[in-house]
């Protein structure tokens, strides 16, 4: 029987969030159904809600950072029972035989993935909802496993932020005696200080916000530096093996490429509406790299998740209700974010 859930979405694009109630499947047989407890609000809500990429489909029950409890499970899976704890990340299928889905790469999959939300099922008809929600019902192969030494709630950012900052570091060997810089230090960039640092690195944050230089440090970083521009480049010319770029508003990518070591890499993660022009010198310079990187697979976002747990890494969280979240959104627009807001969804259950 299809389950009744309780959601909080967007009806069109800026419209403030408000109730909305839909129905999931009832579990197929390779299907878990999960009971939210919590779900994180990443930026990547915020644009989508406002369409700032172009693509958004309404009505839009966000997110993508979702922590809860099996209740119920197909008759073909084997990995999970009723009150195991597990996350689900940014999506929930893939066609699962072209070549990225083989390689681990599900984000990359030829025929598009079915993202968590704003997206369909893989039949291109169904429309996705995310976690912003009471239940959720996802095939096992997208279920993550989450250790129960992690707190619920700090966990949940991990399934976006959390693989989002880990994959780069892995992907371009993060290691001891590194010079890392995370630019912007919100949901994503205070995961990147805190798993950087864990791998040993020394962490330059290079915020725009002064406030925060002591919950920089606090997080695991080493170093703290205002740049709101060009002209803030200048001091730091040279210094960084790799820079994580986490900033969702459009910035000088010039400035901070002067700022790597010859073969240094600059990572984009954040992704601001508006293109932003690079000079072929800010790379031709000492032969430094642009690269970019979308979220991580789901191997990697489990083998993320069992490393969060070895060592302890959580999120450091502001805990809304429902009712929170477009004030949270405001919040946001402001770099007024302490790392992450989390949706206690039994604000949902009233
Ligand atoms: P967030 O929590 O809002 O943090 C963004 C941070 O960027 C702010 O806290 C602020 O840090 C800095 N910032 C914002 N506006 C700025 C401006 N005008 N100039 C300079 N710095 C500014 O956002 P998030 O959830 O971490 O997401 C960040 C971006 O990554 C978004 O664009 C999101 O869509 C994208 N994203 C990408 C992926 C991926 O797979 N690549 C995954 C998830 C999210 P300071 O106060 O320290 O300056
Ligand atoms: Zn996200």
């Amino acid at each position: 029987m299809n389950q009744k859930v309780s959601a909080y979405a967007a009806k069109s694009a800026g419209a403030p969030l408000g109730p909305f109630d839909f129905e999931a499947r009832s579990p197929r047989e390779d299907d878990v159904a999960i009971d939210i407890l919590f779900c994180g609000i990443c930026h990547s809500d915020v644009h989508q809600v406002r369409n700032e990429w172009g693509n958004s489909q309404f009505p839009m029950v966000p997110g993508h950072e979702i922590i809860g409890r099996v209740t119920e499970t197909g008759a073909k899976v084997q990995r999970f029972q009723s009150g195991d704890l597990v996350g689900v990340g940014c999506m929930v299928h893939s066609c699962q035989s072209c070549a990225p889905c083989h390689d681990h790469l599900e984000q990359f999959c030829e025929k598009g993935p079915a993202f968590t939300y704003n997206s369909t099922e893989m039949d291109r008809k169904t429309p996705t909802y995310g976690g912003y929600a009471t239940k959720i019902v996802v095939r096992e192969a997208f279920v993550l496993r989450v250790d129960p030494v992690l707190d619920p709630a700090r966990a949940a950012p991990l399934l976006c932020a959390g693989i989002t900052t880990y994959s780069p570091l892995r992907q371009w060997n993060c290691k001891a005696g590194d010079h890392v810089a995370v630019v912007g230090l919100g949901g994503l960039g205070h995961m990147a200080v805190k798993l950087a640092a864990s791998m040993g690195a020394e962490v330059t944050v290079l915020s725009s916000s002064p406030a925060k230089e002591r919950d920089a440090k606090r997080l695991g970083a080493h170093g703290f530096e205002i740049v709101r521009g060009p002209q803030d480049a200048a001091r730091l010319a040279g210094r960084f093996n790799l820079i994580i770029d986490s900033v969702s508003a459009p910035h000088d990518y010039n400035a901070y490429l002067s700022m790597l070591r010859v073969k240094g890499v600059m990572v984009l993660l954040g992704v601001p509406p508006e293109p932003m022009p690079v000079g072929a010198f800010s790379l031709i310079g000492g032969n430094r790299r642009l690269a970019g990187s979308l979220i991580g697979g789901i191997q990697e976002t489990q083998e993320m998740l069992d490393y969060c747990a070895a060592h302890k890494i959580e999120a450091d969280i502001e805990i809304v209700p429902a009712q929170k979240i477009n004030e949270a959104y405001e919040r946001m627009m402001k770099s007024d974010v302490r790392y992450r807001f989390v949706i206690d969804i039994a604000s949902l259950k009233a």
